[in-house]
């Protein structure tokens, strides 16, 4: 059971009091511990989950991977276009933030508790995490609620006033409502950030956090506006009994939504519309993948641009949680000729996060056939890691900020690794300034070999072949349409697209 009032009392509503980081399997041990005990009181959580927004981020999240010289799953994680980050919060205020492209599977303890059925997860727009999560780690989360219908459950008795525009039903929304906070900053621009960074920034950590701490927190609330004179305690059998039938139950797709909604509101008068629902309706007039359309009156392959095409998964046909993909890798069609680069929207399709995961799996297959017969390696980067140095750095700057945490052992291999590096006597002391110089150390160079996989393989088809360019999008093509058996591909699209216009 919960205290009415709990986060009233000891915590500003919708910030995390606690807010945890697990990076690895031993850190999320411990921090699954922490979570534990709360959710042993209250066994509801709030749940969000960030990963790359689109090609472009994710593009430079493995530039970024690639420069720093970080871990090979790390780099895969990012390649696979996994979930990056999950984010649990506790009524008691504890958040969890685990970065899961830093894991190369996922801990037994964590994918319990994602499909322990007692625990409930709650947030907004929950069927699509439990989408991704299931597409990239193949994890099942049950016992999920989508706060949206809660909202609406409370607003059907008047329990809330009725919501005025669906931006209300989205988290910010339900927070001002419900709790009374005014999102800050520029959320979306944090939300199309980098979630596979080496060190995630302080805005990113906070947005996190806040999300999943605003999706319990408003669950609370909606429990007080429920029992408003339960001045004492709420049982948890009260609340799972009241609130089953909103377990695993996803809301309308936003479009039909919108669609009703903007219906009513032309009833009543065009002019006092919102300008943001106006320019919904022109947005909605422009066929969402066919806006780079070719100059000029369409003519043969052309024609391809012009079509209609349709908001769902080009490979099972499904409407929900769809995301962009390039048939042809974004890598790669960057090193085409201009001519070429420019032709690229026939090869956006949309996929649903599931078929998104698997023919991410099947292209990193393709990617190492190409490496193998073109001889251009994968994993190349621009910069080289002296790794004897970078340990001596992450020597000194772990007995700078964590000294009296570190067991003697540990503090006197760290203090010899150090002291060899600056040659410092084995007895003579080791000063601060000693190790703020050895935290400085350079120890990344420029590689000059460094040229990339997409790079050699574009030149060395076009040296083999004469319509080098085309043989490739030809092969990447042929490698979806075997791997992935699309069924709802646009009538028009075709393996030799533009082929013979070049
Ligand atoms: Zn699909």
């Amino acid at each position: 059971m919960i205290t009415n009032d709990l986060w009233c009392a000891s915590r500003p509503p919708g910030t995390s009091s606690h807010v945890v980081i697990a990076s690895s399997a031993s850190e999320w041990e411990e921090a699954f511990e922490l979570l534990m005990m709360d959710i042993l009181d209250f066994p509801f959580v709030g749940i969000d989950c960030e990963w790359l927004a689109n090609d472009l981020i994710a593009e430079q999240a493995l530039q970024a991977a690639l420069e720093a010289g970080y871990s090979s799953t790390l780099i895969d994680n990012i390649e696979k276009r996994r979930v990056c980050l999950l984010q649990l919060a506790t009524s008691q205020g504890t958040c969890v933030l685990v970065r899961l492209c830093l894991f190369d599977q996922l801990p037994n303890s964590l994918r319990r508790l994602l499909a322990d059925e007692k625990v409930w997860k709650v947030g907004v727009n929950t069927q699509c995490d439990k989408k991704q999560l299931f597409g990239s780690w193949t994890v099942e989360l049950e016992s999920w609620v989508d706060l949206r219908h809660v909202f609406k459950d409370c607003e059907s008795v008047g329990l809330v006033g009725p919501y005025r525009s669906d931006r209300e039903l989205g988290l910010n929304g339900l927070s001002e409502r419900l709790l009374g906070r005014v999102a800050c900053g520029n959320k979306a621009a944090i939300a199309k950030s980098n979630w596979a960074a080496v060190e995630l920034s302080a805005e990113q950590t906070t947005y996190a956090a806040g999300d999943a701490q605003i999706g319990i927190d408003c669950f609370i609330a909606m429990c007080n506006a429920v029992w408003p004179d339960a001045r004492g305690q709420l049982h948890t059998t009260d609340i799972c009994d009241r609130f089953e039938a909103h377990k695993c139950r996803p809301i309308a797709p936003p479009s039909e939504k919108a669609k009703r909604r903007r219906e009513k509101t032309t009833e009543t008068s065009a002019t006092e519309r919102p300008v943001r629902d106006q320019l919904a309706e022109k947005a909605k007039k422009i066929p969402q993948l066919s806006r780079n359309k070719p100059h000029g009156r369409p003519q043969g392959s052309e024609l391809y641009y012009i079509q209609t095409k349709e908001n769902r998964c080009v490979v099972c046909g499904s409407q929900e949680c769809l995301v962009r993909k390039n048939i042809v890798p974004h890598e790669y069609r960057r090193c085409f000729s201009s001519e070429h680069k420019n032709h690229h929207s026939h090869d956006v399709v949309l996929l649903c996060a599931v078929c998104h995961a698997r023919t991410d799996a099947v292209d990193t297959e393709l990617r190492r056939q190409l490496a193998e017969r073109f001889d251009a390696p994968l994993c190349t980067s621009r910069v080289v890691v002296d790794k004897q140095l970078h340990m001596v750095a992450k020597a000194a700057k772990a007995l700078l900020s964590a000294v009296d945490r570190l067991p003697h052992d540990r503090k006197e291999l760290l203090q010899q690794a150090v002291r060899k590096h600056l040659e410092i006597d084995d007895d003579a002391p080791l000063e601060r300034h000693h190790l703020l110089q050895a935290t400085a150390v350079d120890y990344r160079s420029e590689n000059g070999d460094f040229s990339s996989h997409a790079k050699v393989v574009v030149e060395r088809i076009c040296q083999q072949k004469e319509q080098g360019t085309h043989e490739l999008e030809r092969i990447w093509r042929d490698h979806f349409l075997t791997n992935m058996k699309p069924q709802f591909l646009p009538p028009m699209w075709s393996r030799d697209h533009m082929k013979s216009d070049c």
